[in-house]
């Protein structure tokens, strides 16, 4: 079977989603194929599920204005269809004067970013909002929160498909072609097909680098390695020890395992880092040891044995673990100079935060 439309999105998490909406929003004819049995089976639904503010990002950095603007866009989102949320508000934390220091910096990174709600906070500031927290000094952020990732993708799924877009599942995408008139894709599946389309979006998580290498006449240079970097989390049993969520100083490949908030009150703690060579999301109940010496320094009443291994998210990286960390790349026809290709590079945290911003500047990065 061969079919004929205006583009096809590749991946139906919720940058895939967000964008096949975008594009529907445009008045084109959207496929969002799907390698997987349903939306949200990949890293969107192993995540922290928290909805940033923006502060760690280098300024002016892809990752820090999406992630300012995709934070308004997102509460605004789930207000307007529903989706269910928390604004909780953040505590960052320092455990000694080295990482004041390092807070202080992120209260400079986060005003230049536009994040300018942040507060600083000595000891027993700190401690008035959580009487449990060991620290020397924190910073507040009051607009972080968590979201329902499963009820965004839903609800962008929904507004996809109500204005014209279909969604294909167990249709991996296994080779493209460019072509003077656009792309044409070899769909995999029960029923293989061909489709042709003028516009391709690459959402496929891990897999993009690997999706844009499949794509003949794309030169090897656009296309990125592929870096995987886990994260596992870990539940925690009794009643959650804090209101709001709990973020150590950050660390080099992640944010520190810090502690979230489920919309149910459940705490859990998460993610710690481990570059990894394959995708496997089973979490290594050893792991735990690391996790109470982590969480201990700053809840020092963590008691023991109160942590479960829970799940797993992988950093779809394209930075390595001794290099500067990179920043989100969207490589679009003013990267690689064919017309109505967009593959998405590296979409780790902020990503969820940033889906509908990035949707915007996928659609503005269409054009030359
Ligand atoms: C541990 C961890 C914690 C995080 N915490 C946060 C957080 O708290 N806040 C935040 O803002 N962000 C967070 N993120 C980042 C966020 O989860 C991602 O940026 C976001 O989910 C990326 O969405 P995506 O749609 O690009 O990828 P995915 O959700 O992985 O979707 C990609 C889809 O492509 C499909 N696919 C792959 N290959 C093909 C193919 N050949 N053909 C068709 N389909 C294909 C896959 O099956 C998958 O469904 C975290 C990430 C991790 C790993």
């Amino acid at each position: 079977m061969s079919v004929d439309v205006d583009c096809v999105v590749v991946g139906a998490g919720v940058v895939g989603l967000a964008v096949a909406r975008a594009l529907a929003m445009g008045g084109r004819e959207v496929i969002l194929v799907e390698a997987g049995e349903g939306i949200g089976v990949g890293i969107s639904s192993r995540n922290s599920e928290v909805i940033h503010a923006g502060i760690y990002y280098p300024s002016g950095s892809l990752k820090a204005r999406l992630c300012v603007e995709g934070k308004q866009r997102l509460y605004a989102f789930c207000d307007d269809h529903g989706v269910n949320y928390r604004r909780l508000g953040k505590l960052i934390v320092a455990i000694d004067d080295a990482q004041r220091v390092t807070l202080q910096g992120l209260l400079e990174q986060g005003r230049r970013n536009g994040v300018d709600d942040l507060q600083w906070l000595e000891a027993g500031q700190a401690r008035a909002l959580e009487p449990e927290l060991s620290c020397v000094a924190a910073l507040w952020s009051p607009s972080t929160g968590i979201v329902d990732s499963h009820g965004l993708m839903l609800a962008l799924q929904a507004d996809a498909e109500a204005l014209g877009a279909s969604l294909a599942f167990h249709t991996p995408l296994l080779s493209a072609r460019c072509s003077e008139q656009g792309f044409e894709l070899h769909m995999g599946g029960a029923e293989p097909m061909t489709l042709s389309c003028r516009e391709l979006i690459n959402c496929a998580g891990l897999s993009a680098p690997e999706v844009a290498s499949r794509i003949a006449g794309l030169p090897t240079q656009y296309v990125p390695q592929a870096r995987l970097c886990k994260g596992s989390y870990f539940s925690f049993s009794g009643r959650a020890p804090f209101r709001h969520l709990v973020y150590p100083a950050p660390e080099s490949a992640g944010l520190g395992v810090h502690m979230t908030l489920d919309l149910a009150g459940q705490a859990r703690f998460g993610p710690d880092v481990e570059w990894v060579d394959r995708v496997d999301y089973r979490v290594d109940p050893a792991r735990a040891d690391g996790f109470y010496a982590a969480i201990r320094r700053y809840w020092p009443g963590l008691p023991n044995d109160s942590l479960q291994p829970a799940y797993s998210g992988i950093r779809p990286k394209i930075s390595g673990p001794n290099e500067p960390a990179a920043d989100f790349r969207i490589s679009g026809p003013a990267e690689h100079g064919i017309p109505g290709l967009v593959n998405l590079f590296g979409i780790e945290s902020p990503g969820l935060t940033s889906c509908l911003a990035l949707a915007a500047h996928v659609m503005n990065s269409l054009h030359l």
